[in-house]
C-alpha cells in the first residue's frame, strides 16, 4: 500500500486542504485516499500497455517487443494517448453541441428560463463568421448562430469555422502541417478508427491526427461551449 499522504502534500489549496481533514473526520473517503489505497501498475502506468482488442492485452516490457499484432511500443503509446485525446475532445466538445441546441432552442423561444443575456457578444461573435447582425432581432442572430456551430460537429469536410480567429501565422502552420479539424466528430471517431487493430501503425501519423483531435476540442467544440455560456 502507498503511504497515506498529508492534507498538505494532497493539495496546495487551503480550501481543499479543510474539506480533505473535514472528510476524514466525518469518516468520507475521497479520491485522495483511494489514490493512496491502489499503486498504480508500472507497465500501465509507463503506456506499455495495449488492450485495444480482444488478442491482447499485450505488455511490452523488453526491448524490441511488439504486440500480437505487430505494433511496437511507439504505436502502442501513441494509439493510447490519441484515445485519450479523442475522449477528452468528446467529453467537451459533446457539452459544446448541447450549448448550441440550446442555444437555438432559447431563440426559438422552446428552452424555459433560458435567454439571451448579453446580445452585445451575441453580436461580436456573430460578426467573426459574418453573420448579419444589422437591423435584426437577437433572436434571429443567435438562431443563424447556433445553426452555424451545430454544423460544425457532423462537417464532413474543410474546416471547422473558429479557427479562423486563431492569429494567421498560426492557421497557416496548422494549414501546411495539414492538422485543422473538418468537424468534430469526424475527428474523434477517425481517431477510434485509427487506432483499431489492423489499421494505423505509424506512430508519427497518429500523432499527427491527435493534434487534428485536439484541436477539434480547443478550436471547436469547447470554444463553442464557451462563447455560448461563458
Ligand atoms: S491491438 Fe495489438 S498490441 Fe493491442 S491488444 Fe491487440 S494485439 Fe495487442
Amino acid at each position: 500500500m502507498a503511504k497515506k499522504r498529508t492534507p498538505q502534500e494532497r493539495s496546495a489549496d487551503p480550501a481543499a486542504q479543510q474539506m480533505i481533514i473535514r472528510a476524514e473526520e466525518l469518516g468520507i473517503k475521497t479520491a485522495f485516499d483511494r489514490a493512496d489505497d491502489m499503486a498504480p501498475c508500472n507497465i500501465g502506468g509507463s503506456g506499455m500497455c495495449c488492450k485495444q482488442c480482444g488478442m491482447g492485452p499485450c505488455r511490452l516490457t523488453k526491448e524490441g517487443q511488439v504486440g500480437v499484432c505487430g505494433a511496437t511500443i511507439d504505436t502502442i503509446q501513441a494509439r493510447n494517448l490519441v484515445r485519450a485525446i479523442s475522449a477528452g475532445s468528446a467529453a467537451h466538445s459533446d457539452h459544446g453541441r448541447d450549448m448550441a441546441f440550446t442555444l437555438k432552442a432559447a431563440a426559438n423561444g422552446e428552452a424555459e428560463g433560458y435567454y439571451i443575456r448579453d446580445v452585445a457578444k451575441l453580436r461580436t461573435v456573430a460578426s467573426y463568421y459574418d453573420i448579419e447582425i444589422e437591423g435584426r432581432a437577437p433572436e434571429e442572430i443567435a438562431n443563424d448562430l447556433a445553426d452555424l456551430y451545430i454544423a460544425q460537429f457532423g462537417q464532413q469536410t474543410g474546416e471547422v469555422v473558429p479557427v479562423i480567429r486563431a492569429p494567421e501565422k498560426r492557421q497557416k502552420i496548422w494549414r501546411e502541417q495539414n492538422v485543422i479539424p473538418r468537424g468534430v466528430d469526424r475527428e474523434v471517431v477517425e481517431a477510434l478508427h485509427r487506432t483499431h487493430i489492423g489499421d494505423d501503425q505509424d506512430a508519427v501519423h497518429i500523432l499527427n491526427h491527435a493534434i487534428r483531435t485536439g484541436l477539434a476540442d480547443g478550436w471547436a467544440g469547447s470554444m463553442i461551449a464557451t462563447d455560448v455560456s461563458d
